[in-house]
């Protein structure tokens, strides 16, 4: 069967709403803290909060009139005062292996993309964090697009939501992973607010352990992840060296694999959790047994587990995906020096929809719209520059 697209919607129809008028406040821009905060501002009880969170996330429930515990009275204050907006479906595509790839629109007309994996019991929403992003990873097809914005709260928890009732009743959504377009921990504030609602038992019920958030090693901001969260951590290794490294994650110019690697220690240090590893296969780039061979040197120590990810290929890439056999050998030397290690099974490269080959659409890169990207990125000693009309990051200090 080849991949089909099983839902076109217009562009020119950016939102499923059930209410336009912009004054008004997304409901879905607000954690159960939030909520509550919002709910008392209002001058209504807190449990209102917990009933309509219930209602929006757990029931997927938008119209407030179909909310039949609260009063009507309430849903008629509710109505005048706030909606609850949905990303739209641009594209709804569905790869030959059953994974499922939506293209979703935004307001300012920024396209963003999310991943639904399916697996045995298993169902893994891939959750996008910003529209492009700004690190500029050699590898990576997101990097292309250059940067625009990071997602509101709304924007990324409402991924999980249009997934949620997209998603067949057979399929289950278990584990959340924020891999998708963008870098997390430069959107830092919005992304905790949304796993917290991912993890909330009135919302998605996802334990600590199926959220994972994926950095490419931004170190102040993992130290306060940790103070914030505890969520299950990757990290996008992907080179055994700084020499290497500071070529394929340029961010490692700012933070080198020593600091990267003490962080994870100590974000891992309470609970002896392991951190994930990610190393992306590239044929003849960081693929040797010698390449192995450091690696291993250097995550002796760190609780950790490697996912070795084949490459996959993107328009105008220079970089081509390691042989299966030369993949193997690399793990069996991580093996036998006691990583576990994991080979990831492409999944959804007939749509695009493998690990780095999401792009989405960034509208306008040399703008941003709503909340300033560069305030979070700056504070971490990256700053967002235009280059050819392409934003890219700047590391400071050594740029
Ligand atoms: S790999 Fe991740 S951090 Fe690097 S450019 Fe791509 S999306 Fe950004």
């Amino acid at each position: 069967m080849k991949n089909t697209i099983l839902k076109r919607t217009s562009a020119n129809e950016p939102l499923e709403t059930m209410s336009t008028a912009p004054e008004k406040i997304n409901l879905l821009d607000l954690d159960r803290g939030a909520m509550e905060a919002w709910f008392v501002d209002l001058g209504e009880k807190v449990f209102h909060a917990r009933q309509v969170l219930k209602w929006i996330h757990k029931h997927q429930v938008t119209d407030f009139d179909a909310m039949t515990d609260i009063s009507k009275s309430l849903r008629a204050k509710l109505k005048d005062v706030a909606c609850v907006k949905i990303p739209g479906i641009v594209f709804d595509q569905a790869s030959d292996d059953g994974t499922r790839k939506w293209l979703m629109e935004l307001q300012c007309g920024n396209r963003i993309e999310t991943v639904f994996i399916p697996e045995g019991d298993r169902g893994t929403l891939c959750v996008s964090s910003q529209v492009g992003c700004a690190l500029d990873c050699t590898f990576c097809s997101t990097a292309r697009q250059g940067f625009n914005r990071n997602l509101s709260v709304s924007e990324i928890i409402g991924q999980v939501w249009v997934a949620k009732r997209e998603i067949s009743p057979e399929r289950c959504l278990t584990n959340i992973v924020m891999m998708g377009m963008g870098e997390p921990l430069a959107n830092l504030e919005n992304v905790i607010s949304a796993m917290g609602i991912m993890m909330d038992d009135l919302a998605y019920e996802l334990s600590k352990r199926r959220v994972t958030l994926s950095t490419a090693g931004i170190v102040p901001a993992l130290d306060r992840l940790k103070a914030l969260s505890d969520v299950s951590l990757a990290v996008s290794l992907h080179a055994p060296n700084d020499e290497l490294r500071d070529q394929l994650v340029p961010l490692n110019r700012k933070y080198p694999i020593r600091e990267l690697l003490a962080a994870c220690r100590r974000y891992a240090a309470d609970d002896r959790r392991k951190v994930t590893f990610e190393y992306v296969m590239l044929d003849g780039v960081n693929d040797s047994d010698q390449h192995a061979r450091q690696l291993a040197k250097l995550l002796q120590g760190v609780p950790a587990k490697v996912n070795l990810i084949p490459f996959n290929p993107f328009p105008q890439t220079r970089f081509k995906r390691s042989s299966m056999q030369r993949i193997e050998a690399f793990q069996e030397i991580l093996m036998r020096a006691g990583l576990i290690t994991i080979i990831r099974r492409t999944r959804g490269d007939d749509i695009d929809a493998a690990c780095g080959q999401l792009v989405g659409r960034v509208a306008d890169r040399s703008r941003r719209h709503g909340r300033p990207p560069e305030r979070g990125l700056k504070g971490f000693g990256i700053a967002v520059v235009k280059a050819n009309g392409v934003r890219k990051q700047s590391l400071q200090g050594s740029e």
